[in-house]
């Protein structure tokens, strides 16, 4: 009798499903499909814990689905671009492109001795020509109906990176990849059009039954919808409309200051010729370095400075003083709110921290407010007092008669807002998709023609570090002939940022070698949508979103048969050891290799799934891998002392 050996059975098993092109999969009308995703990786040379961890859940459903009769899609693929491979460029003199093939090859051997069922003929890899041309497809897609646009744009700075950052990369005011500090620039950049889908995003939210409930919340609150009313003031010293947007329009009576964003545009205006006008500028220079989190959380110190300008009501003409304040923040509504620090608690405090006048406009039902000064906010519903002609109607109505009023008026209208923005997809970074437009001194931006797609990432760039992308030094790359007018003209030397790459992965693998289109729209239509997604929690407003957004686009686009990508979604939990997270400078990393090397892939697959829940965290434990290593092998003995039971099986072992 044999005994248990992994080192030899699982390279001959692997080696076996290798030749036979085991795992490879067609379409089949007579099965049901199924389709698994892992998140593809990053490719940065080396394999860990939390990455076997994705691999072995996916790995086992596959198995498990095939085994009872499904047709499943298993695929694998590379998040090919990205600043590391730039990173190593500048300090080792590598080629990214060089770099990034070498790792790939070496994650995708140890995925190999892992066992993964993976049908390899449908690799993707997104630094590849043949998928980064159809990035640039989609992207003039998105150009010709108006959802790829250009502007000038004060935009989110990592100091570190170098390059500008999404909203949705900015966490707590930091760099989602360095955590580096984030600051703001005025850039030129290109955007695609998000908002465009805010509504359907958030409705669609309803159908994602099979997602965690926290995504879907943290979706939602992204997405940030909010029922108001846009009131138009008027600016007394310059004439300017200066908009507001309010979800309680029935206190229009009681405000008594209004506060801008340090960004906001008109500021410049109101500020000219202010005495103090300079000490006011540098002051909010100040407010605009500070970072977004930080000035909207709930415990920053609120700071107004005074503009010396005025708003005019609109409902009883009054002239209320405009402050310019931290904690407005120029991308949420209109940059612009207003003061009624007799409802709300805030604006309360800040008015008695400022000696600003206190108004009731709101009176409640149970005690009159009137008879004493007010020593809070008084924020409930109740019936208005101090409103001209809206004197006596209860502040739920006072909401839909105000904003009528004002709407008669041309003064305002009901709006509803998001807070989501547009998505800024623009790096100035080399290793990425160029962005495929040409720019033309007399034509302005133009699309690059289809046939002369892709255009190409030249090699032998120089990386200066400079503040632009390498690829404004490469004289060859820059220079090209207008597709109007032929003129002489420039390339856009942005590239894409790598979450656009990863934004339509899972239709790609649906029909991987297309070579007219991104994907042939049947293929498309059997494999979609992703029955059961895996990956990590953090992905919940970029990735997960962009995904949903370009879904819903190209199933506009007559391209897709589906308006959401992913069926069911698993958020793993995390992989620790010792009760903290695995990392090297705490020396108490467990690495897929060292366990394959000892006990073989199965034992790790076997402890990864029976030590914890897949969605919750999972502690690594050197003990538990051993009893799973003496179970496999009894399990290996028991078959080897029956075989007679198993003849089929025994004759292949
Ligand atoms: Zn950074
Ligand atoms: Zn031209």
């Amino acid at each position: 009798m044999n005994e248990y050996n992994p080192k030899e059975l699982e390279p001959k098993w692997q080696r076996y499903w290798r030749e036979q092109n085991f795992h490879r999969t067609d379409k089949d009308p007579h099965k049901q499909k199924y389709y698994v995703l892992e998140m593809f990786p990053y490719p940065s040379g080396k394999l860990h814990m939390g990455h076997m961890r994705v691999y072995s859940i996916g790995d086992v459903l596959t198995r498990f689905l095939r085994m009872r009769g499904y047709n499943v899609l298993h695929p694998m693929g590379w998040d090919a671009f990205g600043l590391p491979a730039e990173n190593a460029a500048n300090e080792r003199g590598v080629d990214p492109g060089e770099w990034t093939y070498a790792n790939i090859a070496a994650m995708k051997a140890q995925q190999e001795a892992l066992g993964l069922s993976y049908d390899w003929e449908r690799e993707v890899t997104t630094c590849s020509p043949e998928y980064y041309r159809w990035n640039q497809w989609l992207f003039l897609l998105f150009y010709k109906k108006g959802l790829a646009y250009k502007k000038k744009a004060p935009v989110n700075w990592c100091p570190s990176c170098q390059t500008v950052l999404a909203n949705e990369q900015v966490v707590n005011g930091e760099c989602w990849r360095c955590s580096s500090t984030v600051g703001l620039r005025e850039l030129e950049q290109w955007f695609l059009k998000i908002t465009a889908y805010a509504q359907q995003l958030l409705d669609d939210l309803k159908l994602l039954e099979g997602w965690p409930q926290r995504v879907r919340v943290m979706q939602e609150n992204w997405i940030g919808r909010s029922e108001g009313t846009d009131i138009v003031f008027t600016i007394q010293e310059t004439g300017d409309d200066l908009t507001v947007f309010t979800t309680r329009p029935d206190t229009l009576f009681g405000i008594t200051y209004m506060v801008l964003a340090p960004e906001h545009p008109l500021l410049p205006k109101l500020l000219a010729g202010n005495p103090e006008e300079a000490e006011i500028l540098r002051r909010v220079q100040e407010m605009c370095r500070e970072s977004e989190i930080n000035r909207a959380a709930a415990d920053t110190d609120k700071v107004g400075i005074f503009t010396g300008a005025h708003a005019v009501n609109p409902a009883n003409g009054e002239a209320v003083p405009i402050l310019v304040g931290n904690y407005v923040l120029m991308s949420y509504g209109t940059g612009a709110v207003m003061g009624v620090p007799a409802h709300d608690q805030r604006d309360y405090l800040f008015a008695r921290a400022y000696n600003l006048p206190v108004r009731l406009v709101v009176n409640s039902p149970h005690t009159d407010l009137q008879s004493a000064p007010m020593v809070e906010a008084y924020e409930e519903p109740g019936v208005l007092v101090n409103s001209g002609q809206f004197d006596g109607i209860p502040s739920e109505e006072a909401i839909k008669a105000i904003t009528d009023w004002l709407a008669d008026s041309g003064r305002g209208a009901s709006r509803v807002r998001y807070r989501l923005r547009d998505w800024l997809i623009s790096r100035q970074r080399y290793w990425g998709t160029p962005i495929p437009i040409i720019n033309c001194p007399s034509c302005g931006p133009l699309p690059v023609p289809e046939d002369d797609l892709p255009v190409l990432l030249p090699t032998g760039v120089c990386f200066s570090g400079k503040q632009q992308s390498p690829l404004a030094d490469h004289a060859a790359f820059l220079q090209a002939r207008c597709p109007s007018c032929a003129g002489a003209a420039q390339r856009e030397t942005d590239t894409m940022d790598t979450f656009f790459c990863s934004s339509w992965y899972y239709v790609r693998y649906t029909d991987p070698l297309q070579d007219k289109l991104p994907f042939n729209r049947e293929e498309a239509a059997y494999w979609l949508p992703v029955d059961q997604y895996i990956g990590g929690i953090e992905h919940a407003v970029l990735h997960l979103l962009y995904s949903r957004f370009f879904t819903k686009f190209l199933f506009d686009q007559g391209m897709l048969t589906v308006r959401e990508p992913f069926q069911r979604l698993l958020a793993q939990g995390m992989v620790y050891k010792d009760g903290a997270k695995m990392s090297k400078s705490k020396g108490n990393v467990v690495t897929p290799d060292e366990i394959i090397d000892r006990y073989g892939a199965d034992t790790g697959r076997l402890f990864i799934l029976f030590a914890a829940p897949p969605e919750k965290d999972l502690d690594w434990n050197d003990q538990g891998v051993e009893g799973c290593y003496r179970f496999l092998r009894r399990v290996w003995r028991l078959f080897q002392q029956h075989g007679d039971l198993f003849p089929s099986a025994a004759g292949a072992a």
